[in-house]
Parts: structure tokens; C-alpha cells; sequence
């Protein structure tokens, strides 16, 4: 999928997999100096809870028993100190729990808990001579006959009594091109500290005990090898990946009642230089803008990317066979890879596969990520074989309508042209999205046109406003590049090699950080419509 966050990190099965039984056992084995999926190696005792003590953990066994998991009274009079008393007479069983008393009885989900009556999941249910009760007994009515709370944390399979702290911590990591961010949100928030020690990060907290649930796998293991349980129960480790340069760490409030610590950790900016630097002396190392003050307000976060047509729409077919569909997603994916290494920007591609995509889609994909710039990515195509050069476009509103404004792509990008001025259009609200960022796109437009002129041949009218269906709807700054014209020989032949599709990548590169660079109110293009073409 296009999503650019793996967001795998947050599902029940990886959070049964970090409960703390498993965190033990995935301690003994990380040192061991193996990553493992603990779930795949537990033992079958994985319907264990642990009851959680300011000094120690007591295990305490559940049991499925009609779908819902049950604790035998016993095991809990053990835990909880309490003492079980069967009444066969009744047909129950009576639980004295500090002077109070718990009366029970088979076939009824209630409690009477020193004559008051509490409502429980599921009936008690007796086996031979062992009571089972279900787990909001503990939560209901043993905790109101110990007059204090007891949580009882299915997903992490805890027993918190009271005043113990035991903080939820769930981690995300995530790569933000250089920076690995590693993000903790804690409930209840609690206070802790986040400290450097040799290879790795120990983030400690105030607590008696952790809550964890983490990422099984780093997806960027150059900057995190792995994030687990500590040996300390209130410690968690970050072990840092070859890359790691530093790291820093921000703290915000959270959802109810929470707290958010951010931990970014940075790569070295340099790039290791190539293994054979050429005669010519010391390699040139590309100029990377500093890491971590990447993003300034109002900057440049997520872009996201559109490699055109796909699936049964083929887009321009070259006289040799290349399609332009294949093209645009492989100089697509390549600009991903360079926007998120070289700048650390989130990027989304509308698709990475070859697929068809609706035009409105690919708005939406860019709209709902909240992107702050979209480009499009094509091949083009004319029925004289001698034009050549790349193009890029921007919306022009004024262009609609106009015949003579019409883009000789020949393709669905275009809308359909209408006789007469433009309010011979039915433009929709959502369709009117582009229209607030137009001085803005023909900004981007022009950085994109400068930064590709330097790269790779231009077309003759290299820059011009058009109606482009795929731009209208698109709420951002949004440009559309034609890389080429598939229908000349030679540019056939190019578009398809690594160094081309090399150069355009960094050109727009270099495009999007003159773009975000630009002084506010930078002179924009004069609105000069192209003169009618000659394609
Ligand atoms: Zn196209």
C-alpha cells in the first residue's frame, strides 16, 4: 500500500506479544543476541496474568472456560489472601476478603460483596472442587470487598492493584528520511528521563512497573536496532543502529490524561564516501540541508507523489514500446527514496504498483494526508516525433475553456474543453480546492522548471498554466511534469535509463528545497498564458 508509516505497531497481537511475561522471556533471549517473536516461542502459558506488587509479580492462571477467561478461586485466594469457603447447601461458595465477605453462587453473574449486589461477565463455574469466576470479579467485586481498585489489563494481561503504578507505554518508530522517530505515548502520564549509555538510550520511569507494548522489528535498523524492556521493570532500552549520530527528545501532552515523549534520533549527515573516489580528487559528498531542522512551521512535512495513469491506462506508448505509466512509477519511487533520505520528508506515492487509480483518488490520497505539495509525474506524447523536452504545468483557471489553452497530452488528465468562457464549467466546491494555491503552484512550477533545465533538455514551452483534471481538486501547492516526450526516438530511449530518471529525481529535489526555501511573497511567475502550440 502507499501508506509511507508502517503502522504496524499498534494491533492486539503485537501488544499480547510485549505482555510482560513475554518481556521477560524476550529479555532472556535479546541476551542471547536474538531479535525474536516471543509469541511464536511462548509456551502455552500465555493465559498467565501477572499480578503486579510494589517488589514483586505474581503469575496467575486464567482459563478459557465457555469463551471467557477465568481464574480459579483458589489461585486467588492464594494471591489476594483470602480464604474460600464452599456452601453446598447453597450452591455456593463464600469468599472472605479482609472482613468483608463475597458470597457467590453457581449459575448467577453476581456478587454480593458484604450484602451488596455487583454484576459480574459471567456466571461463576464449578469443577469438581475448584470454583472459577470470571475476571471482573477481581476488578468488581474483590476490589470493592479490599476497598481499593484493581485493573485488570486484558491486551498486556496485568493485575494492577491500587496505588501500584504501572504506566501503559505503547512505541511507534518511524522513519522520517535521517531521523528514526521514536514516539512513547504513556498513560497515565509519568515522569521519566532519557539518557545516552554507550550504544544504546534508557528511558526510565517513575513507576513500579511498565505497561509495554513495542515494535517486534525496527523498520529502520541503522538508527535502532531494537526497542525492549529493560532489565530494570521500570526501564525501557533503545539499542541504537551504526548510523546513530544523536538524538533528542520532546515531551507534550497526550490523550486523557497522558503524556507524548518523541525521541528523534539522527543519522551522520555525511553519506560514506564511494570505494573508489574517482582521480579527480576527494569525492564530492552532496549537499544535504541539516537534519532535524528540516520542517520549519508553514514547511514542507509530506509531499506526496503521483506516478500517472496505470493499470489498463497506459498513458503515452513510445514508438519502441515504453509506456509511460512504467516510467512514472519508476522515476516515482525513486524520488520517494530521495525526498525522504535527502530531506526527511514524509512521501506518499499515489500508487506503487501497476495499478489504475481514479483522478480523484489520487486528489484525495494527497488531500487526506494533509500534503504539502503534490506532483505529478508523466511521459508525453505528440504525433510529431521531432518535439522533445520536459514540461511542467500548474492550474490555470483562465485556461479553462479556452480551445486554444488545451494540453496536447491527449490523455484523461485533461478536462474536457468547453466552448465559450469558463462559466460553461460545473465547478464543484471540492473542485475548486487548487484555486486558493495557484500563485503557489506556478512558484513551484517555476522552481521545478529552473532546477530541470539544469538537468535534462527542456520542451519549447517548457511552463505553462493548464486545465489538468488531476491538479483541481488537489488542496495544495501541485504541479505536473511531463519528463519527456515518448514519441521522439531519443528521449524514448533516455527516459528509460537510471541516469535520466537520476537527474530528474534531483531535480525536483532540488526544486522542492528552493520552493521551501523561497522567502514568503517571492516573486511568482507573471501569469503569461503559453502561446498556442505548435505539438
Ligand atoms: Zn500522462
Amino acid at each position: 500500500m502507499n501508506q509511507a508509516r508502517g503502522d504496524c505497531y499498534h494491533d492486539a497481537t503485537l501488544k499480547a506479544r510485549f505482555s510482560v511475561l513475554a518481556s521477560v522471556l524476550a529479555a532472556a533471549l535479546l541476551l542471547a543476541g536474538r531479535n525474536v517473536d516471543v509469541t511464536a516461542q511462548a509456551p502455552p502459558a500465555a493465559l498467565t496474568y501477572q499480578v503486579i506488587g510494589r517488589d514483586a509479580r505474581r503469575p496467575l492462571p486464567a482459563r478459557l472456560l465457555a469463551n471467557q477467561e477465568m481464574f480459579a478461586l483458589d489461585d486467588l485466594a492464594r494471591v489476594f489472601e483470602l480464604t474460600v469457603r464452599e456452601d453446598l447447601a447453597a450452591g455456593g461458595v463464600t469468599v472472605a476478603a479482609r472482613g468483608q465477605t463475597i458470597v457467590l453462587s453457581a449459575g448467577q453473574p453476581l456478587a454480593s460483596v458484604g450484602g451488596r449486589l455487583v454484576s459480574l461477565g459471567a456466571a461463576p463455574v464449578r469443577e469438581g472442587r475448584t470454583w472459577f469466576v470470571p475476571a471482573d470479579f477481581i476488578s468488581r467485586a474483590l476490589a470493592l470487598a479490599l476497598g481499593t481498585r484493581i485493573d485488570v489489563r486484558r491486551p498486556s494481561r496485568l493485575i494492577v492493584p491500587g496505588d501500584v503504578r504501572v504506566p501503559q507505554v505503547a512505541a511507534r518508530l518511524e522513519s522520517l528520511g535521517g531521523v528514526a522517530r521514536l514516539t512513547l505515548d504513556v498513560s497515565p502520564a509519568t515522569p521519566h528521563t532519557v539518557s545516552q549509555e554507550g550504544s544504546r538510550l534508557l528511558v526510565r520511569f517513575e513507576a513500579d512497573a511498565l505497561d509495554p507494548s513495542l515494535p517486534a522489528v525496527s523498520t529502520v535498523p541503522e538508527l535502532v536496532a531494537s526497542v525492549h524492556a529493560g532489565e530494570a521493570p521500570t526501564t525501557l532500552v533503545v539499542d541504537l543502529g551504526p548510523r546513530f549520530a544523536s538524538f533528542r527528545s520532546a515531551d507534550s501532552p497526550g490523550d486523557r490524561g497522558g503524556s507524548r515523549l518523541a525521541i528523534d534520533i539522527a543519522a551522520q549527515t555525511t553519506e560514506a564516501a564511494p570505494a573508489n573516489p574517482g582521480p579527480t580528487g576527494p569525492p564530492q559528498l552532496p549537499e544535504l540541508p541539516p537534519l532535524l531542522d528540516l520542517a520549519p512551521a508553514g514547511g514542507v512535512r509530506t509531499i506526496v507523489i503521483d506516478a500517472g495513469h496505470g493499470g489498463d491506462d497506459q498513458g503515452a506508448t513510445g514508438g519502441a514500446g515504453t509506456l509511460e505509466k512504467t516510467v512514472a512509477l519508476s522515476v516515482a519511487r525513486r524520488l520517494k527514496g530521495a525526498l525522504e533520505s535527502r530531506l526527511g520528508v514524509r512521501v506518499i506515492l499515489t500508487r506503487d504498483a501497476d495499478r489504475s487509480v481514479a483522478l480523484d483518488e489520487r486528489a484525495a490520497v494527497a488531500n487526506n494526508n494533509q500534503a504539502d505539495l503534490f506532483i505529478s509525474l508523466h511521459a508525453n506524447a505528440s504525433v510529431r516525433p521531432g518535439i522533445a523536452g520536459a514540461e511542467v504545468f500548474y492550474l490555470s483557471l483562465e485556461a479553462y475553456g479556452e480551445e486554444g489553452q488545451r494540453v496536447a497530452h491527449g490523455d484523461a488528465d485533461v478536462l474536457p474543453v468547453f466552448g465559450g468562457g469558463a462559466r460553461d464549467i460545473e465547478v464543484t466546491p471540492w473542485e475548486l480546492a487548487q484555486a486558493r494555491h495557484i500563485e503557489q503552484s506556478a512558484a513551484l512550477a517555476q522552481a521545478v522548471d529552473r532546477a530541470l533545465r539544469e538537468q535534462i533538455p527542456m520542451g519549447p514551452r517548457a511552463i505553462q498554466p493548464a486545465p489538468l483534471r488531476v491538479l483541481i481538486g488537489v488542496n495544495m501547492p501541485a504541479v505536473l511534469v511531463e519528463m519527456a516526450f515518448l514519441t521522439n526516438p531519443q528521449q524514448e530511449k533516455d527516459v528509460a535509463t537510471d541516469t535520466f530518471q537520476n537527474a530528474i529525481v534531483q531535480a525536483l529535489v532540488n526544486a522542492v528545497v528552493s520552493f521551501r526555501d523561497a522567502p514568503p511573497g517571492a516573486p511568482v511567475l507573471p501569469g503569461a498564458p503559453a502561446a498556442p502550440g505548435t505539438r
